[in-house]
């Protein structure tokens, strides 16, 4: 037995060495490069390539061209042999010739005589059992530069380099898959954004249509709703908006038996002609190809985008599935500006109700009050005790109704957002002197004491007086009816930053934890007895963090239960709020 030869122990390491570098690289050109390198270096070879099949075409590829320099050849000096290659491929195994020149197999070949082909290898490359190109070196200045030896070698070679190329072009397919499908989802997030944003109909349509012409490069297209002809009852396809900017709404209804809303309708499921006549075409214009899709919510069709374009391949498959995921975002984006449209008119409604009544309610109140005020008065004669008695229960129950409606009204006001504010610089001092001056004999009455503690020099605040006024009055109001006889009310305020900071605090009833939770909300009273006992609507607090906020304060509180509570709220400072007013 001959002792292995030097050189092909030699070759054996670099074999070694080069299949473990190959699966360090996922990147398909630099991993078919290494393996040209390598194998050139590994057979003495002049030259090698590298072909795939294309997965497209299924025509066989150049993928790589390298020279023994280690450099890439350009396409038109690649002189190789079809013939051997393709003898590779078809039977799956390798194949050397020494000289092709005289190799009957090749001999006759053009591209062998044309390009004086001599010492030629060539080794399929088979990869999950199917093959997927071939590796091919040559040598065309000398004869027998390759032995079986090296053929083996390729062979062996060429069977790790499949697997490599396959795991490279995996990867490579899975990365741009990914890569799809990252950039498709962060396209939707936007459209969702701008969709979710808006609560107004039309701006909905609009930017969904908008989308579906942009990303699939339609020439046009509309988008229209259900709808039934009030009428006649008639059920028909409004078109809304329109890319080539029709007159909306004005459109007639597009009756069920139109061919496209029929086709859709029926199958509940985009429908994609060509060649239409205006007939087919939902705006009767001519086009050479029309998408409509079905908006569904909840499976059930309620509008339908339409686009259209002049040439009859611009609308492919990615571009109906990319109109149908929009077409699904759209009919939550409009189910949405129909709720809001809906509770809309309710909440308009309900404003209207209340403004009525609260009106037609005041006028007869006034005159319950008056003539009470004057029987009671002695004006139509001497009044028994009793009389006198009843007659107080009434009038404590006019007020009772008068400052309900006088809530309901502001409540009203404020959420329809036609309460006025007529803002100016003021010092809130003069209206914590005001609202103590009112309310200072009840408060007395009850035993209680109020006390002013503010820090000296604060600015003037810029606000509606009349309006802090109505907070102030109400939160002391509150202390003196949830704090019994002998207690302690105290306002102070303060300044704090851009803002004048004014604090009701009382020694009171206070407030439980769980019903701190509920405070400010409308028609929250507590349970407690010493609650009940007052009157009151539960709306104050509601309308008092309405005004505030309203003006560009805060309203918060600390209460403990037995032990008090501290309302405190905040007004721009005047200077702040100017300075701010010339700035803008
Ligand atoms: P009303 O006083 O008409 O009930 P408000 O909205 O002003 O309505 O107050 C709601 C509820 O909050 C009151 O019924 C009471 O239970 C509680 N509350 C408000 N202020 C105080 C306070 N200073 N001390 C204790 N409880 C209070």
């Amino acid at each position: 037995m001959s002792e292995p030869r030097v050189n092909e122990q030699a070759r054996l390491a670099a074999l070694y060495e080069v299949s473990s570098q190959l699966g360090a690289s996922l990147d398909l050109t630099q991993v078919l490069n290494q393996v040209m390198d390598a194998i050139i270096q590994l057979t003495g070879a002049e030259r090698g390539y590298l072909v795939l099949f294309d997965e497209d075409s299924g025509d066989l590829q150049p993928a790589a061209a390298r020279n023994v320099d280690q450099e890439t050849i350009a396409g038109k000096s690649m002189k190789i042999s079809r013939t051997v290659i393709e003898r590779a491929v078809a039977t799956g195994e390798g194949i050397l010739t020494s000289n092709a020149q005289e190799d009957e197999r090749f001999a006759g070949q053009q591209s062998v005589v044309g390009y004086q082909l001599r010492s030629i290898m060539c080794a399929p490359l088979r990869a999950r059992s199917s093959t997927v190109g071939a590796v091919y070196v040559d040598n065309r200045l000398f004869t027998s530069v390759f032995d079986n030896a090296d053929l083996e070698l390729l062979v062996t070679f060429a069977n790790q380099a499949a697997i490599a190329i396959d795991n490279a072009r995996l990867f490579t397919r899975t990365d741009q898959n990914l890569a799809r499908r990252v950039e498709e989802l962060s396209l939707f997030q936007r459209i969702d954004q701008q969709l979710n944003k808006s609560l107004d109909l039309n701006r909905v349509l609009n930017l969904a249509l908008h989308w579906a012409i942009s990303l699939t490069g339609a020439d046009s297209g509309s988008i229209g709703l259900l709808e039934i002809n009030k009428e006649s009852e008639e059920q028909g396809l409004r078109l809304l908006v329109h890319s080539q900017g029709e007159e909306a709404g004005a459109a007639a209804l597009i009756p069920f038996d139109h061919p496209v809303l029929h086709e859709v309708w029926e199958n509940g499921r985009s429908s994609f002609l060509q060649n239409i006549n205006p007939g087919q075409a939902i705006d009767n214009t001519p086009a050479a190809a029309q998408l409509a899709v079905p908006i569904k919510h909840d499976g059930v069709m309620t509008g339908l985008i339409t686009l259209e374009s002049q040439f009859s391949n611009a609308i492919d498959n990615e571009d109906i599935a990319f109109v149908e995921r929009l077409a699904d975002r759209a009919a939550v984006a409009i189910k949405n500006a129909r709720l809001y449209e809906e509770i809309q008119a309710i909440s308009q409604a309900k404003s209207e109700f209340i403004s009525v009544v609260t009106h037609e309610l005041r006028l007869p109140m006034t005159a319950i009050k008056g003539y009470n005020d004057l029987i009671i008065g002695g004006m139509t004669g001497p009044l028994t005790d009793q009389q006198k008695q009843f007659l107080q229960v009434i009038r404590r129950n006019i007020d009772r109704m008068q400052d309900l409606i006088s809530d309901l009204s502001d409540i009203n006001r404020i959420e329809s957002g036609r309460m006025k504010f007529e803002n100016r610089a003021f010092a809130i001092l003069d209206t914590i002197h005001e609202v103590r001056d009112s309310l200072q004999e009840v408060i007395a009455a009850k035993n209680q004491s109020l006390k002013i503690d503010y820090s000296p020099g604060i600015g003037a605040v810029y606000a509606d007086p009349k309006r802090i006024g109505q907070v102030l009055t109400n939160l002391v109001s509150n202390a003196y009816k949830y704090t019994p006889p002998e207690g302690v009310i105290t306002i102070q305020a303060s300044e704090d930053d851009d803002f004048a900071r004014v604090t009701v605090s009382d020694n009171g009833i206070g407030i439980s934890e769980e019903n701190q939770v509920r405070l400010f909300t409308q028609f929250f009273r507590a349970e407690d007895q010493a609650v009940r006992e007052q009157n009151g609507w539960g709306l104050g607090l509601s309308i008092v963090k309405k005004i505030v906020e309203a003006q560009g304060g805060e309203i918060d509180f600390v209460s403990e239960l037995n032990r008090g509570s501290t309302f405190t709220f905040t007004i721009p400072l005047a200077n702040i709020k100017e300075e701010t007013a010339v700035s803008a």
